[in-house]
This record gives structure tokens, sequence and C-alpha cells, in this order.
């Protein structure tokens, strides 16, 4: 049978070297971009470049979020904290992951997500209530630079928008032998993405994983404007 594009895109980041771990994969297989975008967009969902879902924001490529769930490690059972939900596609990828149906419910893992932006709070929980996450992920509305200290620990946090510095509350919500991944860098565009682990005894490692294009994270430890 004929492939469609998406599993076409999948095939090539595997090609490529970009998406290599047998649940991220099935992850990113099961979660099309497509129910996570608006209609217009539709039609570009399998085209590996970040896509415009309103409001002056863009949901994630492929690629990126292919990377990121590589570099998180991630593990069934897994509390994960996401900043920017966007349009909620990113989140619904991660659900697959720490909380797959195929588990005791007992078993799940969660995935909390900040937006900062009210319309895009709302637009990406009814994504997530239409592709059946609504069990593994919740929607917040606020200032995710802040974390979301009310559920913390978190054994991952990522970040889908640049930060200027490394967040110090970010680092405090991150559970011992947790993982963070953080864009650090200007609003134009230079930024690094940087993978922090935390050790048993609380010290931090910052390893940088290369060159990245995110737009700015805003908040009280964002970029000012
Ligand atoms: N993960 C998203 C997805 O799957 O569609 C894409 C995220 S988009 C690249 C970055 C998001 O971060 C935007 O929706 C933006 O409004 C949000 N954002 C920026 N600063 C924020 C903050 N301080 N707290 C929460 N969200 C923030």
């Amino acid at each position: 049978m004929e492939k469609n594009d998406w599993e076409k895109l999948i095939d090539s980041l595997i090609k490529q070297g970009i998406l290599h771990s047998p649940k991220v994969i099935k992850a990113m297989r099961a979660v099309p971009r497509t129910k996570f975008l608006p209609k217009d967009a539709q039609p570009y969902s399998a085209v590996d470049t970040p896509l415009p879902i309103g409001f002056g924001q863009t949901i994630s490529a492929p690629h990126m979020v292919s990377i990121m769930n590589e570099a998180l490690e991630l593990e069934v059972g897994m509390k994960v904290l996401e900043v920017g939900s966007g349009s909620g596609w990113h989140a619904a990828t991660i659900a697959e992951i720490v909380a797959p149906r195929e588990i005791p419910r007992s078993e799940y893992g969660h995935v909390y997500t900040v937006e900062i932006v009210q319309d895009l709070a709302e637009l990406a929980r009814k994504n997530i209530r239409n592709a059946g996450y609504s069990d593994r992920v919740t929607i917040y509305c606020g200032d995710g630079s802040k974390g979301y200290p009310e559920k913390s620990p978190y054994e991952r946090i990522l970040v889908t928008a640049a930060a200027p510095n490394m967040p110090s509350p970010l680092i405090e919500q991150l559970k011992p032998n947790g993982i963070m991944l953080i864009p650090v860098g200007s609003v134009s565009l230079f930024q690094n993405l940087i993978k922090v682990v935390k050790e048993p005894d609380g010290k931090v490692k910052h390893e940088n994983l290369g060159g990245v294009a995110f737009v700015p994270l805003t908040g009280e430890y964002g970029h000012q404007f």
C-alpha cells in the first residue's frame, strides 16, 4: 500500500538519523500534525518546517520535535512540564510515550503544559480534546517562564520558546536526575538548544545540542519587549 506523506516524512527522519528510538518513532507516527493545524495549513502538515497557528505563533517543525523527544529520554510514567503549548501537538507526542494507551491508567505519566496566550491555550485544549489526550495532557494559561510550581517537581521539562538565560524557577522545579531542554539565545534567532541534567546532589550540567530558531519566550524570565 502506498505510504501517506506523514509516514514518508517519518521514514525520512529515521533515514537522517534524527529519529532512532522505537518508542519515539511510534509516537511520531501515532500523532500526525494535521489535527493540530488550522485548516489552511493542513495541506503542509508533512512538510518539515514550522507552520503558523495564529496569534503570531507557530507549531514546531517535525524534525525539531523529534530531536527534542529523543534527547528528553522519556519513559513511561514520567511527569513532564512543557512551557509553550502552542497547538498542543508536541505535548500529545510526549503523552504517547509517557502514558501509552496499552498500559493500565494507574501507570500513566502526565504532561502539564503552560501557554501564555489565552487564545492559544484554548486552541490547545480543543485540539488535545479532539485528538483524545485530555486524560494525559493538562493545559494551563499563564507565564510558564516561572514554571508551574503547583505540580512540581518534574522528571522532564521542555521549553518550546527561546529564553534569554536559564530561568532559575525551571531548574528548581526539575527533579534530581531530571532532564530539561531549553533554547537559549537572542530574539533574532541565534539560539542554542541546551540540555540540562540535574544530578542527584542538585548540581546541574549543561550540554549544547546545537543551533536552533525558536520564537521568543516572554514573561518574567523571558525576553522583555
Ligand atoms: N509546542 C508547540 C506546539 O506543539 O504547537 C509550539 C510552541 S511555539 C514554537 C512557542 C509557544 O510558546 C507559543 O505558543 C508562545 O505563545 C508560547 N510562549 C512564549 N512565552 C511563554 C511563556 N512565558 N509561558 C508560556 N508560553 C509561552
